[in-house]
């Protein structure tokens, strides 16, 4: 009996090893693309256009233009940026696969609209992320990391004074992927994108309309820590930023609307040949509606 509880015990170890190595595996060698992904492009038949059709979607999802709920039908986005269904599904897949697309089967693609308890298990991960990114840049300082920092927050001071909501939303959670890629640890640097760029779905769903939540002064203090080299205090300091954003992202029960899709991705870079050849996506109709 004893023996068998042993073997038993056992099986259970290695077949945890066995799952952890997995995931190890995986999390090493598999690239999700977050801008380009040559490898990627280069089993597709248009590479260009499926990049550029995944980048406007992206950026428009995180900017919080096309908000959670709306739909992303194939066809309209085929026909906009000039490429096949496959190719569509392709692109909404990648998205799909950093949690910002909805794509079940049989259904039509929508913007993912996160749950209050996905949205606080994002929190809960990106706060854990960001401490260690804090720990590991405080390692690798370098002065030029300051002025790099330094001229990102007065552009989302210049952003936020020009009243450039749709900037100021990138450039806030562009401010932590600029720190996740000081880390020098490319695993937390993704990691930390795909959170970043959920949160902001997550604000698109609970928090004010067209908020990033992001105190720009919060991010200057990080900064004057990470200078001084003082790890307890940024890290302190990043708990409480991230904390807060928190804090003021999960105040409402938004509601996503329909939107013009067409109107929206004609905005942003939409097709290579993008200019006034760009086929205009139309907005959906509800159901019953004329
Ligand atoms: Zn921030």
């Amino acid at each position: 009996m004893y023996s068998q509880a042993i073997a038993q015990n056992l099986g259970d170890l290695c077949a945890y090893y066995l799952h952890f190595a997995c995931l190890i595996l995986i999390i090493t060698h598999t690239r999700i693309p977050l801008t380009s992904d040559p490898q990627m492009d280069s089993m597709t038949e248009n590479p260009s256009r499926t990049d550029v059709a995944y980048r406007a979607l992206r950026q428009a999802i995180i900017e919080q233009a096309l908000l959670p709920g709306t739909k992303l039908p194939e066809d309209q986005i085929g026909a906009h940026f000039g490429m096949s269904r496959t190719l569509v599904r392709a692109t909404l897949a990648r998205l799909q696969a950093e949690g910002l697309v909805d794509a079940p089967a049989k259904r039509t693609s929508t913007v993912a609209r996160p749950s209050l308890d996905e949205a606080r298990d994002v929190f809960e991960g990106r706060r854990a992320l960001e401490r260690e990114a804090v720990a590991l840049v405080i390692k690798r300082w370098k002065p030029e990391f300051g002025a790099a920092l330094e001229g990102h927050v007065r552009e989302e001071n210049a952003a936020r004074d020009r009243r450039d909501d749709r900037v100021a939303i990138r450039l806030a959670g562009e401010f932590h992927i600029m720190l996740a890629a000081m880390s020098g640890n490319r695993v937390i640097e993704r990691y930390l994108s795909e959170l970043v760029s959920r949160c902001s779905l997550i604000l698109a769903v609970y928090g004010r309309p067209h908020s990033s939540e992001c105190a720009v002064n919060e991010h200057s203090a990080i900064i004057a820590a990470l200078r001084e080299r003082d790890a307890e205090k940024a890290i302190h300091l990043m708990d409480h930023h991230i904390g807060s954003v928190e804090q003021r992202a999960l105040l409402l029960d938004g509601t996503g609307s329909e939107a013009d899709l067409g109107a929206i991705l004609s905005r942003y870079p939409g097709s290579p040949e993008a200019g006034p050849g760009v086929v205009a996506l139309k907005p959906q109709r509800r159901k019953g509606s004329k």
